[in-house]
């Protein structure tokens, strides 16, 4: 197995460079009015497809946290879409072709907003994933056959 398919296909998660993020903001290293400056598109998705988090905004304590999900890759814009529906989620998942989803947490009441999970999508992603699962099988069934 490359290195590089390895680095493709893992899903990188933001939650400890958020933790550090937080404590540069609580001690007063980085101002709220940086930490709190959300576009207004990512607001505005927040609002309207986003999901709900069941914890709380870790700025404003307000329940009002949501996630949304940008897809980049292949015939999509350079900023990337936006998922509006878990339909149009999935429908991603299945397509040919390899997308990265960025999920990111938006407070629509004070404007956080944080990066948290880097997710590999699409079916070339899974059907590569089947043949380098089967390529090593292939020589544990051989050895197998000869005992
Ligand atoms: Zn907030």
């Amino acid at each position: 197995m490359r290195p590089a398919e390895v680095t493709n296909d893992a899903v990188i998660d933001f939650r400890m460079v958020r933790r550090a993020y937080l404590d540069r903001v609580k001690s007063g290293d980085v101002s709220l009015r940086e930490a709190c400056d959300a576009e207004r598109d990512l607001v505005r998705a927040g609002r309207h497809y986003g999901s709900y988090r069941r914890s709380p905004c870790p700025i404003c304590s307000q329940d009002t946290l949501r996630n949304v999900v940008y897809h980049f890759g292949p015939r999509l814009p350079r900023s990337g879409r936006c998922m509006t529906s878990s339909d149009e989620l999935r429908a991603y998942g299945s397509k040919s072709d390899r997308y990265v989803a960025y999920t990111v947490e938006v407070c629509v009441s004070c404007e956080w907003h944080h990066l948290l999970v880097a997710t590999p999508c699409g079916r070339s992603r899974l059907r590569r994933s089947k043949q380098v699962r089967a390529q090593k099988r292939a020589p544990a069934t051989r050895v197998r056959r000869r005992a």
